[in-house]
C-alpha cells in the first residue's frame, strides 16, 4: 500500500505520565507549552496504574482518573490519552510506559514530560540507563522548585520554564474535601465529573455510583 502523502516517518510525540488525581491546568499548560516549544505532533497523557497495595495515600480508581484525563484533553486535537499503564498490572514504572509505547509507535521520537522537581530522581528509576535511549526528557519547572540536573545526560534532558502555576492535585483534592472552590484550577468538565461521583469529598453523596 502506498503511503499517504501526509504520513510522517518520524513523528515527535510527547509523553506525559501522571497520577492525574485529578488532572489540572498545571498539567495542561505544561503539555501545551512543551508541545509548542518542541514542535510535537502529539502529546499522549498516560495515567498511572492502580497501586497494588495501600501506598502512603489512597489513589482514586484508575477508571475515574482515566476518564477525567479524557475529558480534560478531548478538545485539543494534539492531545490524547493512553491506557498502557492502567491496563498493566502492578506499580507503574516509566521504563515500562516507554517500552509499551515504543511497541505501538516503533518509528517515532519520544519526549517524556515531567516536573523538573522529579528530574533528579530519574537516576534512581527502574532501568535508568535504558530510559535515555527511549526518550528525550523535558523537565518543566514548577514554582518554588530549583532544578538540579547534575548526573543527568545533558544531551537527553532539557528544562523548560512554564508559566508559573502553583496548582497541584493534592491542593485540588484538599480544597474539594473542605468545600473550597476548585473552579478554574481544573477544566469545568472535570469539576463536574468530580462532583458527579463525589470524588475527594467523603461526606458528599455521589449522584452516580460507577464511572
Ligand atoms: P500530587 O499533588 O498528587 O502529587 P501533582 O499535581 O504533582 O499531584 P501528578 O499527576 O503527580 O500531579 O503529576 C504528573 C506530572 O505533572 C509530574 O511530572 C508532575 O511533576 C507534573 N506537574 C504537576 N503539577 C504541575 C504544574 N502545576 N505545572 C507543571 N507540571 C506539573
Ligand atoms: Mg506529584
Amino acid at each position: 500500500e502506498a503511503p499517504h502523502p501526509n504520513d510522517q516517518l518520524h513523528r515527535r510525540i510527547g509523553v506525559m505520565g501522571g497520577t492525574f488525581d485529578p488532572i489540572h491546568h498545571g498539567h495542561l499548560v505544561a503539555a501545551s507549552e512543551v508541545q509548542h516549544r518542541f514542535g510535537l505532533d502529539e502529546v499522549i497523557f498516560v495515567p498511572t496504574g492502580e497501586p497494588p497495595y495501600k501506598q502512603e495515600r489512597e489513589v482514586s480508581p484508575a477508571e475515574y482518573r482515566y476518564l477525567m484525563t479524557v475529558i480534560a484533553t478531548a478538545s485539543n486535537a494534539r492531545f490524547s490519552v493512553s491506557r498502557v499503564d492502567i491496563d498493566r498490572p502492578g506499580l507503574t514504572y516509566t521504563i515500562d510506559t516507554l517500552r509499551d509505547l515504543r511497541e505501538i509507535y516503533p518509528d517515532d521520537e519520544f519526549f517524556f514530560i515531567t516536573g523538573a522537581d522529579v528530574l533528579p530522581q530519574i537516576l534512581d528509576w527502574k532501568d535508568a540507563s535504558d530510559l535515555w535511549e527511549l526518550a528525550h526528557f523535558v523537565g518543566v519547572s514548577r514554582p518554588g522548585h530549583t532544578i538540579a540536573s547534575n548526573g543527568l545526560p545533558a544531551e537527553r534532558v532539557t528544562v523548560v520554564e512554564v508559566p508559573a502555576m502553583a496548582i497541584s492535585s493534592t491542593d485540588v483534592r484538599e480544597r474539594e474535601r473542605i468545600g473550597v472552590p476548585i473552579w478554574y484550577l481544573v477544566p469545568d468538565g472535570v469539576v463536574q465529573y468530580i462532583r458527579k461521583y463525589g470524588l475527594y469529598s467523603p461526606s458528599r453523596i455521589p449522584r452516580v455510583s460507577q464511572p
